[in-house]
């Protein structure tokens, strides 16, 4: 059938989600003339940096977390504020007038009826028909607590990091944070400045940790020049690096890792960006423990054996993608629920079903998103 004769090619192009990954494929979209709608769940755009704990800022540059067309202001500093990221989230809304929908989430996508484009079921008994879908609900989806034995009984305060905010309620707390990625690393470190009076680090992978700059020169510049390169070239380099770089902290509890920096991040686990873990480690000021085992009423059972009574545990586990109610019909999630094509491939079975933001780059994730951006409006709009 030809394209101006296919009722589905009158039909918008749907996109999930009014996070950067979103608003960045809408907008490469809206550029190549295609009408697109951005269906986001939560009243506003941006919804989850809205929630990130108070003290993030990005790792990655603004010049190279810029989404396309449109810069982050030079004001905003090299290393752009949790609340300047919102608003430049909003600003990027109105710059390129995206049409959003907010308050809609969808909650299942199928084939429409005929083959012709998408189905798509959203609150309030909403059925929305597209001719391509873009899946931007992110990574970090829903909060990942472990399925730690005793969790359940335990009386003492767990919360998921995603809950975290600032360190005003623990200040003169003891406070046990679980898992050393960026974002345990991070909160650790905020207990510290906030007054906690105890701050230990539960550690099962020990990490790699990068400082965010070296001399001027970003962490994230290194992370794009060698993300392309063989692990077992880049390891050996980054391991000599890291000795050159950052003090041994084994006798702080933090020893070397002992598996690739490179190796480490093709699996997924990125190397964490020191913004004080280094200091405060060696200082005492975090003390890293084992790795929690379980709970019992009232303690938590380290992997060594050790019962520590903590005032509170913030348990920094990640998240889910949490795909399955949405596509896990449609056989496109691999076997731990990621999409198996990402950006502008898409699956023979399900042709204009696009998904964005579901890797995790060394290279920086904002970054990627822009790239995908302008791959996916090139594949949707042929
Ligand atoms: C703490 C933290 C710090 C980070 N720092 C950096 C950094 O410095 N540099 C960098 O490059 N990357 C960073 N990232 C990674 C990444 O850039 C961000 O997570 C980014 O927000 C991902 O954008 P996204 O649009 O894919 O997802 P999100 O920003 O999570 O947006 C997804 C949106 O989809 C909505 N949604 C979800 N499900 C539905 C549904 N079913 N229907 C409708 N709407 C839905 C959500 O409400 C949300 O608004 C960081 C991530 C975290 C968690």
């Amino acid at each position: 059938m030809a394209a101006d004769t296919d009722p589905s090619t009158d039909l918008p192009v749907y996109v999930i989600g009014g996070g950067p990954g979103g608003l960045a494929v809408a907008a490469a979209l809206r550029e190549r003339g295609v009408r697109t709608v951005v269906l986001e769940r939560s009243e506003a755009v941006a919804a989850s940096w809205r929630r990130h704990y108070r003290r993030l800022r990005l790792h990655t540059t603004r010049r190279r977390s810029a989404l396309p067309g449109l810069k982050i202001p030079r004001s905003a500093g090299r290393w752009v504020a949790r609340e300047d990221v919102v608003r430049y989230l909003e600003a990027y809304a109105e710059h390129h007038a995206l049409e959003i929908v907010t308050g809609v989430e969808v909650t299942r996508i199928e084939r429409a009826p005929g083959g012709a484009g998408w189905l798509l079921h959203a609150t309030g008994g909403r059925q929305l028909t597209g001719r391509g879908v873009v899946v931007a609900t992110g990574y970090n989806h829903t909060p990942k607590l472990p399925d730690w034995p005793g969790r359940e009984a335990y009386e003492g305060e767990l919360l998921h990091a995603g809950d975290y905010r600032d360190a005003r309620p623990y200040a003169g707390k003891d406070v046990l944070v679980v898992g050393v990625g960026n974002t345990g690393a991070e909160i650790a470190v905020d207990l510290v400045e906030g007054g906690a009076a105890r701050v230990r680090l539960a550690v099962r992978t020990v990490p790699h940790i990068v400082r965010r700059s070296t001399l001027g020169w970003p962490a994230q510049s290194s992370g794009i020049l060698i993300r392309r390169l063989p692990a077992r070239l880049v390891d050996p380099l980054a391991a000599l690096q890291a000795r050159i770089a950052l003090p041994d902290l084994t006798s702080k509890g933090l020893p070397r890792p002992d598996t690739g920096l490179l190796s480490r991040a093709r699996e997924g686990a990125i190397p964490v960006q020191d913004v004080g873990l280094v200091d405060a480690v060696r200082k005492g000021r975090v003390e890293p423990v084992a790795a929690v085992e379980s709970f019992e009423e009232d303690k938590v059972v380290l992997a060594d054996g050790t019962r520590i009574a903590p005032d509170a545990v913030i348990a920094a586990t990640g998240y889910r993608r949490a795909l399955e109610g949405l596509v896990g019909d449609l056989d496109i999630l691999d076997a731990r629920g990621r999409p198996r094509v990402h950006g502008p491939r898409t699956t023979p079975t399900a042709p204009g079903l696009h998904f964005t933001g579901f890797t995790n780059p060394i290279s920086g994730m904002l970054r990627e998103l822009s790239r995908d951006a302008r791959r996916i409006a090139k594949a949707l709009s042929r």
